[in-house]
């Protein structure tokens, strides 16, 4: 068996998921075996959609968020024996999934781009030195795989509906939740976006993020800051893109008053096309960007938004 988790909002699997499930696939029919998901929750889950992709569908309801009990949940899914399993690189898989792969004795390639079963292994790539490089990985069954957000064609649906199996999760001593702060979300979320619009410093304050955001809003992006922008307090960590933030992968990203350090291109040096506005004609960004405007963002930024607007008129 290929086990899959599968990550939700609650009401829809993450896009993240449906990539999950095509690497899935892929290896289970290198491998001679069935996909089944497991659907771990906190409360409302997505069963009918999730349902709709797997002939069998593990499911627990386990309260708030740990990794202890996230870990529990998947090896309970996984205890008749897995050949892999498959989930969607996160900052939640990267804390529970080690725990998984340390309890089955298997091999854990996190964040991979591609991944296909040979002569009994699973190999992947994935990239290495901030993304400067990518290497080739393999380790023997079974394995723990996550999958790097948009390198994979989305799952479509199998047409019949799975078998839901209620899971029987064993309690672990965990850490307590005692307070969760949500943070408000607005528009398109940073990772899955099709198009990002970062700020930096050369913005120069808080204030000038209202016309990153309207442009964002222009082109159903998402914003994204450097951590210049967000230590100083001008944005949240949640938009920070780069080697201690998110790593982003657009069809397009706009970088407005970005230096291009390499803990930033860490993030978003994949991106389809980079667009870069900076006043220095030396900025390293430029290096990177397939189109550059050298100027004034406080003078581009609004002309880029006027330009756009036209287009949509
Ligand atoms: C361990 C470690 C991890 C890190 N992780 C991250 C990370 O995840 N993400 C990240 O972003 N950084 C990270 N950094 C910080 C990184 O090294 C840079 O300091 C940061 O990316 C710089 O942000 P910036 O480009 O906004 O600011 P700056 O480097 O100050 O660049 C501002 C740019 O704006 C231009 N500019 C100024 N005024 C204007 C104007 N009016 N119009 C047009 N252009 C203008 C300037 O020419 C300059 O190029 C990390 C650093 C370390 C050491």
């Amino acid at each position: 068996m290929i086990l899959v988790v599968l990550d939700h909002d609650g009401n829809r699997l993450r896009k993240g998921s449906l990539e999950a499930l095509t690497r899935a696939r892929a290896l289970a029919e290198a491998l001679g075996t069935q996909v089944a998901g497991v659907l771990l929750s906190e409360g409302q889950a997505p069963v009918e959609e999730a349902r709709g992709h797997v002939a069998t569908l593990f499911v627990a309801e386990l309260g708030p968020y740990t990794p202890e009990k996230w870990a529990a949940g998947v090896l309970a899914a996984a205890k008749d024996g897995v050949k892999a399993i498959v989930a969607p690189s996160s900052r939640q898989s990267r804390t529970y999934l080690g725990r998984v792969a340390y309890a089955l004795k298997a091999g854990l390639l996190e964040d991979t781009l591609e991944s296909w079963a040979e002569g009994g292994m699973v190999y992947a790539t994935r990239y290495a030195y901030l993304n400067r490089v990518t290497q080739k990985v393999r380790a023997a069954l079974p394995v723990v795989l996550t999958v790097k957000p948009n390198t994979t064609p989305l799952a479509q649906p199998l047409g019949s509906m799975g078998e839901v199996v209620p899971l029987s999760v064993p309690q672990v001593a965990t850490v307590e939740v005692l307070e969760r702060v949500q943070e408000e979300k607005k528009g398109v979320s940073l990772t899955e976006a099709n198009v990002v619009v970062t700020g930096g410093r050369g913005l120069g304050s808080a204030e000038a993020f209202k016309e990153v955001e309207e442009l964002a809003a222009l082109l159903g992006g998402a914003v994204g800051a450097t951590r210049a922008v967000v230590d100083a307090g001008w944005r949240p960590y949640a938009e920070q893109v780069g080697q201690t933030g998110k790593t982003v992968q657009p069809a397009l990203y706009i970088a407005l008053g970005v230096s291009g350090a390499v803990q930033h291109l860490a993030g978003m040096n994949k991106s389809k096309y980079i667009v870069a506005v900076n006043k220095d004609p030396d900025a390293p960004i430029f290096k990177h960007a397939d189109y550059g405007i050298v100027g004034d963002v406080h003078q581009v930024l609004p002309a880029l938004i006027q330009t756009v607007k036209k287009l949509k008129d």
